[in-house]
């Protein structure tokens, strides 16, 4: 579905991705951790064309999509949540979700209205559907970046961080709608968290980046018990 060739992105003389290859198959749900500014979400930012990548390939589709217009992103369907939620304050929470179903029904209204009303219905949110998201919790705002980006009908979902701030109740509800969402919809994921129990629970694949470079791809298992992620990121087991 999606494919990074030895992507390489630079900020003047910073190198934040070295040589990423990455592909993601149909229906993958791929976790994606490593310690703070490896380059996770700047590897999103290369995926959704904010940033066009230094050096290398990203094809989606099997089509060559380097360097393309952001806006024509969703179009393709490629979704995103953001790690600083980002949703329209003074919008209500349909409203919300109907720009993102707007992109994905290419402007037709009725059509729109549908994708948008499921998409609150499977991430919970159908009673809070005329609340603006200045008065939404955290983490509410966080599971409406989901039903947004799912109301596109996206084939490719990016997840940066959808967990952080949120209580351990929030959390399991969060695992349970990425679940859902993927058992519901097909929708493959790359999903960036530092809350690593949930990646290891949830996710049957687990790519691991530290300073802009690759260093596992594999099981959670695997990634587990690679010395390189354990010495990176992870820390020594307990005894
Ligand atoms: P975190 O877990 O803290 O979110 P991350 O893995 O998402 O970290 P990135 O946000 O991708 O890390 O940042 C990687 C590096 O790239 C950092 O050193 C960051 O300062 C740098 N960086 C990101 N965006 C830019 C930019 N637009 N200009 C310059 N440097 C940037
Ligand atoms: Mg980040």
């Amino acid at each position: 579905l999606l494919r990074l060739e030895a992507v390489k992105k630079r900020f003047g003389g910073l190198v934040v991705l070295n040589n990423i290859d990455i592909a993601v198959g149909a229906n993958e749900l791929i976790g994606l951790i490593g310690p703070n500014g490896a380059g996770k979400s700047t590897l999103f930012n290369v995926i959704t064309a904010i940033y066009a990548p230094t050096e290398g390939r990203v094809s989606f589709r099997g089509k060559d999509i380097t360097g393309i217009a952001p806006h024509r992103i969703s179009r393709l369907g490629i979704a995103r949540t953001f790690q600083l939620v980002r949703t329209f304050l003074t919008m209500t929470a349909f409203e919300n979700v109907m720009v993102g179903a707007v992109y994905g029904a290419g402007g037709r209204v009725k059509h729109a209205t549908e994708a948008a009303t499921a998409a609150l219905e499977l991430v919970g949110l159908s009673a809070r559907r005329d609340m603006r998201t200045a008065h939404m919790t955290l983490s509410d705002r966080r599971m409406l970046e989901i039903a947004r980006a799912i109301a596109s009908d996206p084939a490719l979902l990016l997840l940066d961080e959808p967990m952080a701030g949120l209580n351990p109740t929030e959390i399991q509800r969060m695992v349970d709608v990425i679940r859902r969402v993927r058992a519901d919809r097909g929708i493959s994921m790359l999903w960036v968290e530092h809350k690593v129990d949930a990646i290891m629970k949830v996710c049957s694949r687990v790519v691991v980046l530290d300073h802009g470079e690759k260093i596992a791809d594999g099981t959670p298992r695997d990634v587990t018990q690679n010395r390189k992620v354990i010495e990176a990121y992870l820390g020594e087991p307990a005894a």
